[in-house]
């Protein structure tokens, strides 16, 4: 029997409008268009990096501002490049079997919870696993705790993987005063940084601010890998767009096809005229969305407190990005599909998509009654 009602936030990691539809990105669609219709364009094979100027626009969009910092500072050793890669996992995977063929590295350190792919990922380019001691498991609400004591324990340059905003799955991310002690962990125990950027914009609506962690970490001389996606900020989900950044302090390791930022005249990362024309769209196309799912939080948490629903409900707009997690434990959330049939995973995580302005009052009256 087909439930009227039933909510479906047990969805994937894909944007959805408040019609539960996929959106394509009107930005993209014209692009597309434009792209038809340019008959000076060829399929012919690509260099091995990839496209230079596709990898060098998705390099400047994380690392804009730290660029021009570089450049003023002293240290004109530091230098980027990006590397085409099959999405996000791609880059985690180019990235992972790099390390661990090339540089022989084979401890790597996750966040538990991490996104469910980044073990098989990593294990599958030859590395052993280990629990991320850096960003502990987090307290029932889910705030990060900061840098824990079992850090201790991390070998001396085991790589780390960090989710560089809108941490999956529990929409917890450092503050700026966490990052800079996860920074003096990652100094300390020597170990090297592989940044997910897989909602750079997505999370706050804002490119710069998404990726400041990353930002941070460059500017404090870090050498390190960040894979990019670009299936949720360009709704490219099944494009398998992204990129690889790789920076780095050794000018000799580097190979050639290396940008520095210290020859920032050269205007090596210019960006094409019609991407100067389609940014304050882009810009505001990612706002449609993160704004979307932003007051997708506030109707929820408003509802849940109107319902006098017992619990503390701030830690629903204080988490960001796609998903979150609601506290509800593994009996409650199974309630809530048996009996409500709002569709969620036993560790209360839902996909903020799947709300909508008709079915939010609902689910939330659904928590309610299973909570009380
Ligand atoms: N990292 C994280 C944290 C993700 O959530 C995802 C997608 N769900 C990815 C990486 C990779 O995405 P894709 O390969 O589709 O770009």
């Amino acid at each position: 029997m087909l439930f009227e009602q039933k909510v479906n936030l047990g969805v994937g990691a894909a944007y959805r409008t408040s019609e539960g539809k996929p959106w394509v990105l009107p930005v993209v669609r014209a692009a597309e268009k434009a792209l038809a219709n340019d008959d000076t364009l060829n399929k012919e094979y690509l260099p091995v990096l990839g496209m230079e100027a596709f990898s060098n626009a998705a390099t400047r969009m994380l690392l804009v501002r730290t660029a021009q910092l570089l450049f003023k500072a002293e240290s004109g050793h530091v230098l980027a490049f990006g590397v085409q890669t099959l999405s996000g996992t791609g880059a985690l995977r180019v990235g992972a079997e790099f390390l661990a063929r090339i540089l022989g590295k084979t401890v790597f350190y996750y966040s538990n919870p991490t996104w469910e792919n980044h073990k098989l990922v990593f294990k599958n380019g030859q590395f052993l696993e280990a629990e991320n001691t850096v960003i502990g498991r987090q307290d029932p609400r889910f705030r990060p705790r900061g840098v824990p004591r079992g850090s201790q324990k991390c070998p001396e340059g085991a790589v780390i993987i960090l989710h560089a905003c809108a941490h999956n799955p529990t929409g917890c991310d450092p503050t700026e005063d966490q990052w800079k002690q996860i920074a003096e962990v990652i100094r300390e125990k020597k170990l090297f940084p592989f940044f997910d950027s897989a909602y750079q914009g997505f999370a706050s609506g804002d490119l710069i601010r998404d990726a400041s962690a990353v930002r941070y970490f460059v500017q404090e001389g870090f050498e390190l890998f960040c894979a990019q996606s670009f299936a949720k900020n360009f709704g490219l989900y099944n494009e398998r767009t992204g990129n690889l950044t790789v920076v780095s302090n050794n000018r000799a390791g580097c190979c050639s096809k290396v940008t520095d930022y210290s020859d920032h005249q050269r205007n090596v990362f210019k960006p094409s005229e019609p991407w100067r024309k389609d940014r304050p769209r882009m810009c505001d196309n990612i706002r449609t969305m993160s704004s979307r799912i932003i007051e997708m939080r506030t109707k929820l948490r408003e509802a849940l407190e109107n319902l006098q629903t017992p619990g503390d409900w701030s830690h629903i707009t204080k988490q960001i990005g796609m998903f979150s997690y609601t506290g509800l434990n593994e009996i409650q959330s199974l309630n809530m599909v048996k009996k409500h049939h709002v569709y969620m995973l036993r560790s209360g995580r839902i996909s903020m998509c799947g709300l909508t302005p008709s079915n939010v009052d609902y689910v939330a009256k659904a928590i309610y009654e299973t909570v009380t």
